[in-house]
């Protein structure tokens, strides 16, 4: 029986099982990958990058003392998070078939996973000119041309902020009806912001790095835009199917917490992008793995 079992190991997860290391928790990290969407990065041609913060240079050094403790982290994918009557008993399952792991309380850290368009070049040209996370990248997109591809308020959230570095941005949302003149209004803020209509991606070009995106209106017309960066910003999906019988969860499948990190559950805490914050950022699931940490430490010596 563990005192703690981690689930995940991106950002969130890699921070609560440094801290886990640091208390002494006698625990066991549980993750398909390590680095999660952490390790994820997206180079542009043409803007420099050796000056900027880079998250995945920051995580390395949690990554790499994971790493090292070989006996806290086991391969593996966590199908389901049930009670017992001296804890939890979680499910896993690894290259050699199906696990139980036994533990007091838990981390949920499993962030979310990218919903893709599924067209020709999307996935050739992810991280080599077409990305994910636009805000992520705004700093770096100093008088570039751009296409910010989505389906709601984040992506007109992003290509506002994009706005105010790069030359020029598309938007192209999709399936917004009700939304749609809301979110044109919004965009009018930006003088340098087009928004497209009536039209979907039908694919994307390039040589090294995507440069152009395809585009298919009704009428069968095509057009082709160039730009010098694309993101697809689709709504992600959370990946909290292991527990949504066991706790609150959003609308959308999110993980409701408090602001220690506490669950509906008591002994188990969530942090990250799973969670219904929303911010979806390195940092801020780094700041959040170690509060639910803290968190769940606490549950384990008061019971809190
Ligand atoms: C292309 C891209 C670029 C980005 N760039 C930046 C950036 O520059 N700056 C920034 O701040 N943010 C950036 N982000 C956002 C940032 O990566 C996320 O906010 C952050 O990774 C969230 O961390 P997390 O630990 O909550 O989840 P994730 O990083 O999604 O990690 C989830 C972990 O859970 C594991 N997992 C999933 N399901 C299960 C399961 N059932 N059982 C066990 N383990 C499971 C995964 O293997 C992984 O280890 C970017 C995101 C993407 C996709």
């Amino acid at each position: 029986m563990y005192d703690l079992v981690i689930l995940g190991a991106g950002p969130a997860g890699l921070a609560a099982s440094a801290y886990a290391t640091r208390k002494g928790i006698e625990f066991v990290t549980v993750a398909e990958s390590l680095g999660g969407k952490g390790s994820e990065r997206v180079a542009f041609p043409g803007p420099a990058e050796h000056r900027v913060v880079r998250p995945e240079q920051l995580l390395a050094d949690f990554r790499r003392e994971l790493e090292y403790l070989v006996e806290r982290h086991r391969r593996g994918l966590a199908r389901s998070v049930v009670p017992r009557e001296r804890g939890l008993v979680i499910t896993v399952e690894t290259d050699d078939g199906s696990h139980e792991i036994e533990a007091r309380s838990a981390v949920v850290a499993t962030g979310t996973r990218l919903r893709r368009l599924g067209v020709p070049g999307e996935l050739e040209y992810f991280g080599r000119g077409l990305g994910y996370s636009a805000v992520s990248y705004s700093h770096l997109l100093h008088g570039c041309d751009v296409v910010v591809h989505g389906d709601g308020r984040r992506s007109v959230d992003s290509a506002l902020e994009v706005s105010r570095y790069a030359r020029s941005v598309t938007v192209l949302l999709e399936r917004v009806e009700g939304s749609r003149e809301l979110y044109r209004n919004k965009l009018r803020e930006a003088s340098n912001v087009t928004m497209l209509d009536d039209c979907s991606i039908a694919g994307f070009d390039g040589d090294d790095f995507c440069r152009t995106v395809r585009l298919a209106y009704p009428s069968g017309e095509l057009r082709e835009i160039e730009a010098d960066a694309f993101f697809v910003e689709l709504q992600p999906e959370p990946n909290s199917e292991m527990v949504a019988d066991l706790v609150e969860l959003n609308e959308d499948g999110y993980i409701v917490v408090d602001l220690w990190n506490r669950t509906s559950a008591p002994g188990v805490f969530a942090a990250g992008d799973v969670t219904a914050a929303g911010f979806e950022q390195s940092l801020v699931a780094v700041g959040d793995g170690v509060k639910a940490l803290i968190s769940a430490y606490s549950h384990l010596n008061w019971g809190l």
